[in-house]
């Protein structure tokens, strides 16, 4: 990843707004710079668009919508970035984390009724650290059918998404940014844009970034798109941009192994709980799933079992990822503790005493408050290890997306939104409230896109 003075030789091509990425954040922008009358260019390094947001459940928080109000439930931004700011402890930049909070459900209205996204909010269980229920998703659940509306939506707007480039090269005229090269299989072409959105997530895909900024993570399952190489980071740095929290991160501990597949972490919340190969709890799950990776792969052989039961299962298979971990086997059910205990490999009777131990109400030794029902048979296990899904750390940027540089002005042209951009979660791995990922990539998504847009609109108009 480069970045060179502009070229002598005419670009191969030209457009005014040019996006990095097909991901969320990229989609969403090409969509906001389109609809602000924009004529806009995706180039997207794989054959077809998925990214992170393929692999998420495609949940994106967001207040006081009307799929919230027709629920019955009550929420508004202050709220939200409240809740934002209690799980980051307050490391977040407290205007970016408004702007997010605000953004959200106009963002989520706005894909609802422009383009036809069929929202519906999460009314069946709490994530943790969200006061309100507000996480809203496709029917499906998925993030792959998030990104599979989007593409369609796109090409419903003619946008063009040119698959099989991969941006290499930004060119610069001071702090212009007056283009890019891009590897194609035909080899190097070069376009040149009037206003650049860098859409291009963070670097969890890079194993010596990961080393660099995420040391304590760094031998966990890698859980996200192998195509996040830190690019935007890689070309801040080149071009004297401000990059914020770069030892931020979401981390998951509670994927099945050795199925590789996610286990909602609705199982947690509902009344489940997580022992080590000695049938021990060993931390207070209600901290978070992000934080649960390192818990996890703190145990022996770096694995633990997640307990719940039928009821709680009926819960987690509103997810695709639930019922393909089912399918694969991966759960595993008894009618009795101890018949769990030995299918799972785990000392008798050390599941009767752990579960025998949790308080019907109230906190138990180690500081989780229980109140749901009981766990009750059947019960049901699944063996999972830690992982890491996606940094948090990246570009920060001004309230129009625009990339700030490390004197504090702003570049002119060119803008950075989902894991391109700095997150609200905080400098490490505990920050992370559900979603944060998918609300940076919308909501900044819309934000980077329009205000590309009306960028090149008004230095027409100027010309
Ligand atoms: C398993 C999993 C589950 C998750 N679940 C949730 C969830 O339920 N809710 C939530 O909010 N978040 C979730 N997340 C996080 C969420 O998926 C991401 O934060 C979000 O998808 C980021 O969107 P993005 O558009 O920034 O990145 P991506 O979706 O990763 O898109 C970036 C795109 O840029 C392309 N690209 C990269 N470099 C270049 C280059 N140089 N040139 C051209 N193209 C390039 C990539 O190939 C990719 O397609 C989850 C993540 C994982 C891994």
């Amino acid at each position: 990843m480069r970045v060179h003075p502009t070229p002598e030789s005419p670009f191969d091509l030209d457009v005014p707004v040019l996006i990095v990425g097909a991901g969320a954040s990229g989609m969403v922008a090409a969509l906001a710079a389109a609809d602000a009358g924009g004529e806009v260019l995706v180039v997207e390094t794989d054959p077809m668009p998925s990214g992170s947001t393929a692999l998420s459940a495609g949940l994106i928080p967001a207040a006081g919508t009307r799929f919230q109000r027709d629920a019955g439930i009550s929420d508004d931004a202050t709220l939200f970035a409240g809740d934002i700011q209690a799980k980051a402890k307050g490391e977040n930049s407290q205007a970016l984390v408004d702007l997010l909070a605000r953004n959200a459900g106009p963002t989520i209205e706005w894909l609802a009724d422009r383009f036809d996204l069929p929202f519906s909010v999460v009314t069946n269980f709490d994530y943790p650290g969200h006061s309100r229920r507000r996480m809203h998703g496709l029917p499906s659940r998925s993030g792959r059918e998030l990104v599979d509306r989007l593409r369609a939506s796109c090409e419903a707007q003619g946008i063009d998404i040119i698959c099989n480039r991969r941006a290499e090269t930004l060119f610069r005229d001071g702090n212009r940014i007056t283009g890019v090269e891009v590897e194609s299989p035909e080899g190097p072409e070069r376009i040149g844009c009037e206003t650049l959105v860098l859409a291009c997530n963070g670097f969890g895909g890079n194993r010596e970034m990961v080393a660099r900024f995420l040391p304590e993570i760094e031998g966990a399952l890698w859980f996200g798109h192998d195509g996040n190489r830190g690019d935007a980071v890689v070309w801040g740095e080149a071009l004297g941009a401000d990059c914020q929290h770069l030892r931020a991160y979401q981390g998951h501990g509670n994927v099945a192994t050795p199925h590789s597949i996610l286990i909602t972490w609705a199982v947690i919340t509902e009344g489940g709980v997580q022992v080590d190969v000695h049938g021990r709890r060993f931390w207070d799950e209600s901290q978070g799933y992000s934080e649960a990776a390192r818990a996890v792969l703190a145990q022996p052989g770096g694995v633990a079992w997640t307990i719940f039961d039928a009821r709680i299962a009926a819960v987690a298979r509103q997810f695709q990822d639930f019922k393909d971990a089912e399918a694969a086997g991966a759960i595993r059910t008894s009618d009795t503790l101890d018949e769990l205990s030995t299918i799972c490999g785990l000392p008798a009777g050390a599941l009767a005493e752990t579960l025998g131990a949790i308080p019907q109400a109230g906190a138990d030794s180690i500081g989780r408050v229980f109140g749901g029902p009981p766990l009750a048979p059947p019960y049901c296990a699944v063996k999972v290890t830690g992982a890491l899904f996606h940094t948090q750390g990246g570009l920060s940027i001004s309230s129009d997306a625009r990339v700030i540089r490390k004197s504090g002005d702003v570049f002119p042209n060119l803008f950075a939104a989902g894991g391109a951009a700095v997150g609200v979660s905080g400098s490490g791995d505990s920050g992370y409230l559900s979603g944060n990922g998918l609300l940076a990539a919308v909501v900044l998504g819309l934000i980077a896109g329009r205000s590309a847009a009306q960028q090149t609109t008004r230095e027409q108009l100027d010309a």
